[in-house]
């Protein structure tokens, strides 16, 4: 089998000298257990985070140890009695070509829910974090006005089509004019602004104020620095902000907040909360999987029925996924990124 695995741990933006593919003996399963050849593993921004050595909400990547990931596949042996050769499961197999995990850690995939790779995107973690972070913490009304950024990522489209469909004002912030016409043409937003279009959080927040007269009642926050310092001042009395990220700081380590000279705004930031009487709720997926269920049976009838969509954009072979994920802190991606392992 093969693997990618963290060979030293990146300064700022990792380059392809802190990852290494390489060749590991091929898993027997054990009692339980359930071996299985991945065909579609997912890169999340959060991995990013796994190959620091910072404190925080997980333990880092190992040096030499495989990526951490989800991933789906084929079971081609089982010792457990819920899984059998042929089955598709879900689990945290890696970045490697296969995985071998207890079966009490996979979730057997549904063919009702469509492509096998939606369980990594729309109807997986990050879908289930878009959904469960707006009804959670943004609780949405009818008339309010919602701004989301990653506006075309997974967590982003999902946070738009639900927060559009409880008839809320949905306005996107991506990166690029390609960007910004998915997420009105295809996902259903009402505006999208291209952040790469202003040179700075106060000709963005100038935009921001033109497409929402009536200010911002939720700010999804997905990015943070730039985006962040634009919405806030803009924020209704008794406003929501789901906290969910903050890619725009990720490679600042665990410091984090002054690439941009953002922590200057502090006081003025803190300020608008106390003000403005802002909920701001942060929120880690992983504590909330109990809620996954209720998640599938809302979503998985849209996703089936057309009324939420989805984009993926796959990269070929387990050997691009460094690049791959490297690109998609940038921004180079074009919806859920995937990485292909095999057919
Ligand atoms: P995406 O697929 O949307 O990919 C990340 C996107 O972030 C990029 O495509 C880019 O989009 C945007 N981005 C990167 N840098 C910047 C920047 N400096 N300013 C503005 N935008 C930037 O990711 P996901 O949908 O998977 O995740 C979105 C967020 O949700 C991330 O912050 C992630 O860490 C977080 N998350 C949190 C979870 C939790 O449990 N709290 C669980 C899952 C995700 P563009 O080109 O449009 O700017």
């Amino acid at each position: 089998m093969q693997r990618v695995v963290l060979a030293r741990r990146p300064q700022g933006e990792p380059v392809d000298e802190d990852f290494r593919l390489e060749e590991a003996p091929m898993p027997t399963p054990g009692d339980g257990e359930v071996l299985v050849r991945v065909t579609h593993m997912s890169l999340d921004p959060y991995m990013r985070g796994r190959m620091d050595d910072a404190k925080s909400y997980a333990k880092p990547v190992e040096i030499d140890h495989t990526m951490e990931g989800g991933a789906v596949g084929e079971v081609i042996a089982s010792n457990h009695p819920n899984f059998a050769p042929g089955d598709f499961a879900f689990g945290m197999f890696g970045w490697a070509s296969h995985g071998c995990l207890p079966g009490k850690e996979l979730r057997k995939l549904d063919p009702a829910h469509g492509p096998v790779t939606n369980a990594l995107g729309v109807l997986g973690m990050p879908g289930f974090t878009g959904w469960f972070g707006l009804t959670e913490y943004g609780k949405p009304k009818a008339g309010e006005t919602l701004v989301v950024a990653a506006a075309t990522g997974p967590v982003g489209s999902m946070v738009g089509q639900m927060a559009k469909q409880l008839g809320l004002r949905v306005v996107g912030i991506a990166g690029g004019a390609d960007k910004c016409k998915l997420a009105k043409d295809t996902f259903g937003f009402d505006e999208c602004l291209d952040h790469r279009a202003y040179d700075d959080a106060k000709a963005l927040r100038a935009a921001l104020k033109d497409v929402c007269p009536n200010g911002v009642d939720i700010y999804f926050e997905n990015v943070a620095g730039k985006v962040l310092e634009a919405v806030l001042p803009l924020m209704n009395v008794g406003g929501r902000i789901p906290v969910c990220g903050m890619i725009a700081w990720y490679n600042a380590g665990a410091l984090g907040g002054n690439q941009q000279g953002e922590k200057d705004q502090l006081p003025k930031m803190w300020r608008t909360i106390l003000v403005n009487r802002l909920h701001v709720h942060g929120f880690i997926i992983s504590d909330h999987f109990d809620r996954y269920p209720d998640f599938l049976s809302d979503a998985g009838p849209r996703v089936a029925g057309g009324k939420i969509k989805t984009v993926e954009d796959i990269a070929e072979g387990l050997e691009n996924a460094p690049r791959a994920f490297m690109n998609m802190l940038k921004g180079g991606n074009f919806g859920k990124q995937i990485v292909k392992v095999a057919e």
